[in-house]
């Protein structure tokens, strides 16, 4: 709908020229058009009492007033104008150029139309910040956007977990500062650097806390901003920029998405190219350009490192390339603290806790985090931020919103009971150590699925060892098990849990050399996208032979049965274990860590909420404190 609304001032002016055009047309064309034989006729029966003779075109008043026009048959028509002339007609003549105002206006119509759609467009697209205000047609104009040092309110120490992206950077800060001073020492003067990472690691916060450290402007465009439809633009917007910054020395300038023009020359689709082309050319004819004295680092960013032209990593361009990756355990944990100082949260809000939780999160993603985990708490009329908001807000991001009205059948919700009561049991009772130790149960459907058991892995896992994968094939084979070995009953339930197991059997013999027959070699076909069973072996790509592929299969299926058979024991020797923790689920709906050990432990289980509560009553008065210092804080920004 969006989209579509962007057009509708471009059709309703379509649709107005067009309708103005033919009212035109049809107010030029009052008179009745008849044939030459029947104007001559006219003329020969005195009819016609004045002409006006146009190249081909002939307009005529007969007697009555009435306007007629017809179109002769030569351009030169002597004959015609003798005939006029005989019967009394008052004959003009005109040289054809000279047509009426009107003509001319309808003759250019069209092309005039054209035109002003075309500025139409132009406008459209140089519109916004940048201001095209100076330039009627405004599309030379960067569309950068400066701020000054004194709106910069980030610092290196907002920005959190990658300590050795700021240390490079610490070097330009040092520049920026006092840039004569290093020119005097002669020391070889940074001009750009690239940073490089997955969106969200907090690329443009660095380059704006670069600015922010040194005081200095900052100016920031996005790639995408100088890629335009006409050849030309982008070039044009490039050199504006590096103009408006070259006043401004000493400055930094950011440009996000890097690769939208720096993508190597020549590669790519269509005719964007040639204007991608010329785009990055200005962009390196000013970066080779600064003179001594202009101190403008160029900062820009990309994900896609490795699709930029070599020509952008030449020295003095962008020659110092900075990883920005994501964060760790550690910076996850960092990262966190600095957006929690933003809302007032619960002393019982550990970090340290969330951070293990988040694997593969980005700071963009933790930052979101913290924010949805404020949204609930709001919701709930809470006054702080507690750890369960944050609990739920993780599920809600990664697994998507509770579907809470999509409640379960009681059938199914034993059937679940027991099947994540399965998974956790076998994680629980793999006692060789090498799993991620069991974080919670639930058998709250949410995001499509019936039921999760949630492992917390200690640290961020980098390599997987042979024993760590077979137990979470048995851990995942715990789930179908329980329902056998309880219910009696085989569901489709556990059909994504096959999936992942033999999955991960089949990179084992196939990617990670992990099969003692096969031996440590990778054998590509058969693990490429056919997870199951026979599949590979169809296919017409036949780099496996036949008896290899058996051979693969055979490896993955003992893989597989050898972890089932590991289960089922665990499950069979701890099978009042497995009736404790489902009549709980049953109960609770959703058990942590903690939950469970009490309940394991013969201990009652305190549902979370009270717990909470509990603990709030005995902190209210330290609470109460942090409050009025939030609200006072939060007005100065
Ligand atoms: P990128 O430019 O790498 O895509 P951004 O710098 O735009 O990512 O990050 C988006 C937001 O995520 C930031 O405004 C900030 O709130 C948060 N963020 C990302 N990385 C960090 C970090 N290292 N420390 C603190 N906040 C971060
Ligand atoms: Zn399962």
């Amino acid at each position: 709908m969006k989209q579509f609304q962007k057009y509708i001032p471009i059709i309703s002016v379509i649709l107005i020229t067009m309708s103005v055009y033919s009212m035109l047309l049809t107010a030029a064309d009052q008179s009745s058009k008849i044939t030459y034989t029947e104007f001559v006729e006219q003329v020969k029966n005195k009819e016609i009492t004045e002409t006006e003779i146009s190249g081909l075109n002939i307009s005529a008043k007969t007697k009555d007033g009435e306007k007629v026009t017809t179109t002769s048959t030569s351009q030169y028509n002597p004959d015609l104008v003798k005939t006029l002339l005989d019967n009394g007609v008052n004959v003009k003549a005109k040289a054809q150029e000279s047509s009426s105002f009107m003509t001319i206006l309808i003759s250019w119509f069209p092309t005039l139309l054209l035109i002003g759609v075309w500025i139409f467009f132009m406008r459209q697209m140089s519109g916004g910040s940048g201001g095209g205000k100076a330039n009627p047609l405004g599309f030379g104009r960067s569309k950068a956007q400066m701020i000054s040092p004194e709106d910069i309110n980030v610092r290196f120490k907002d920005v959190a977990g990658c300590d050795e992206a700021k240390e490079e950077l610490v070097e330009m800060v040092e520049y920026l500062k006092s840039p004569s001073k290093f020119q005097r020492l002669g020391g070889k003067i940074p001009k750009g650097a690239l940073l490089t990472g997955e969106p969200g690691t907090g690329k443009t916060l660095l380059a704006k806390a670069v600015a922010g450290e040194a005081g200095v402007p900052y100016f920031s465009i996005s790639g995408s901003d100088f890629v335009e439809m006409f050849v030309g633009v982008g070039a044009a917007r490039v050199r504006d920029l590096f103009t408006q910054a070259k006043e401004k020395s000493p400055c930094i300038i950011f440009i996000d998405e890097i690769d939208a023009v720096g993508r190597h020359r020549g590669a790519g689709i269509g005719g964007g190219n040639d204007e991608r082309e010329q785009t990055l050319n200005q962009m390196l004819v000013e970066m080779d350009g600064f003179k001594p004295t202009e101190s403008v680092i160029v900062l820009a960013a990309t994900n896609r490192a490795d699709v930029l032209d070599s020509a952008l990593m030449r020295p003095g361009r962008f020659d110092r390339q900075i990883n920005v990756p994501l964060p760790d355990v550690k910076g996850r944990e960092q990262i966190l603290k600095v957006h929690m100082n933003e809302v007032p949260v619960s002393s019982d809000v550990d970090a340290a806790i969330i951070a293990r939780g988040t694997p593969g999160f980005s700071g963009a993603e933790l930052a979101n985090l913290v924010n949805e985990s404020a949204l609930m708490a709001a919701r709930s009329n809470k006054k702080l931020v507690d750890m369960i908001d944050f609990e739920k807000a993780k599920e809600k991001i990664m697994m998507g919103a509770e579907r809470k009205s999509n409640a379960l059948t009681d059938d199914q919700k034993k059937t679940t009971a027991y099947h994540e009561g399965g998974h956790a049991i076998v994680t629980l009772e793999l006692k060789d150590g090498d799993v991620d130790p069991l974080h919670k149960v639930t058998i709250m459907p949410r995001g499509g699925a019936l039921g999760v058991t949630m492992q917390l892995p200690t640290e961020d896992k980098v390599t997987y060892d042979k024993k760590y994968l077979e137990n979470q094939i048995a851990i995942l084979m715990g789930g179908r098990l329980a329902e056998e070995i309880i219910l009696d009953q085989q569901t489709t339930g556990a059909g994504n849990d096959m999936e992942r197991a033999t999955s991960i059997a089949r990179r084992m013999v196939c990617n990670w050399g992990m099969s003692e027959k096969l031996g440590p070699l990778t054998y590509d076909n058969a693990s490429n996208g056919q997870p199951f069973g026979h599949g590979g072996r169809s296919q017409s790509n036949n780099t496996v032979s036949e008896k290899l592929a058996e051979e693969i299969d055979a490896e993955v299926r003992a893989i597989v049965e050898r972890n089932y058979i590991k289960a089922k024991n665990i499950l069979e020797e701890n099978k009042d274990k497995l009736h404790k923790l489902a009549d709980a689920l049953l109960e609770y709906e959703t058990l942590d860590r903690d939950q469970i050990d009490d309940l394991f432990a013969g201990k009652p289980v305190i549902v979370k909420q009270e717990a909470v509560r509990k603990r709030k009553k005995d902190q209210k008065t330290e609470e109460v404190k942090k409050d009025d210092k939030k609200e006072t804080s939060s007005e100065d920004k």
